[in-house]
């Protein structure tokens, strides 16, 4: 749900080459999708998950327009996938996202036993696969996601930053509201 202090979105989709399927094509699949939810209204988090050479999920944050605190991009993309794939076992699969997973998303790629996750941008405070916390790597977990390096790491920290710093910037700004009659009054 758009409001007042919601920020255009200054960023173009990336260009990608169908002929190298690498972790940076895939990466930019996600990126896009960011924009997606961007231009929706949500916090810019895309994902996209490859199986077998193929795209078989690309999803978007879409926590406002549902309404659903669970509706984080890894977890749509989990939902998509399995329902391609016919399997709720995704291993095999890599899971690409432009923000490191929160703790609730780590928990469901476990769960979903998805074989790799490769993000963009460090999550120091809420990321739960390196930043805040290492789930992944806690012990007597009976599947193993590996976690890889980094991927369009400046375009994917610049996408979220650029987002809040801009989304601050306005409501900064905004002309007369409701909420500056409050300060008057
Ligand atoms: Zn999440």
């Amino acid at each position: 749900m758009k409001d007042k202090t919601f920020p255009q979105c200054p960023f173009e989709p990336l260009r990608h080459s169908f002929l190298s399927r690498d972790d940076e094509f895939f990466m930019k699949l996600a990126y896009n999708q960011a924009l997606k939810a961007w231009e929706e209204g949500e916090v810019p988090v895309g994902a996209v998950i490859e199986y077998g050479g193929d795209v078989v999920a690309q999803a978007h944050n879409m926590v406002e327009t549902l309404q659903d605190p669970t509706a984080h991009a890894e977890i749509l993309a989990i939902t998509q996938a399995a329902k391609n794939i016919g399997d709720w076992r995704l291993n095999g699969s890599t899971l690409y996202v432009t923000k490191e997973p929160c703790p609730m998303c780590s928990g469901a790629i476990v769960m979903g036993r998805v074989s790799r996750v490769v993000f963009g941008a460090p999550d120091p405070k809420m990321g739960f696969m390196g930043g805040a916390a290492k789930f992944h790597e806690m012990s007597g977990l009976n599947h193993k996601t590996i976690v890889a390096d980094l991927v369009l790491k400046d375009e994917c920290v610049n996408l979220i930053k650029t987002y809040f710093l801009l989304k601050r910037k306005l409501s900064n700004n905004q002309t007369p509201t409701e909420q500056d009659d409050e300060l008057c009054s």
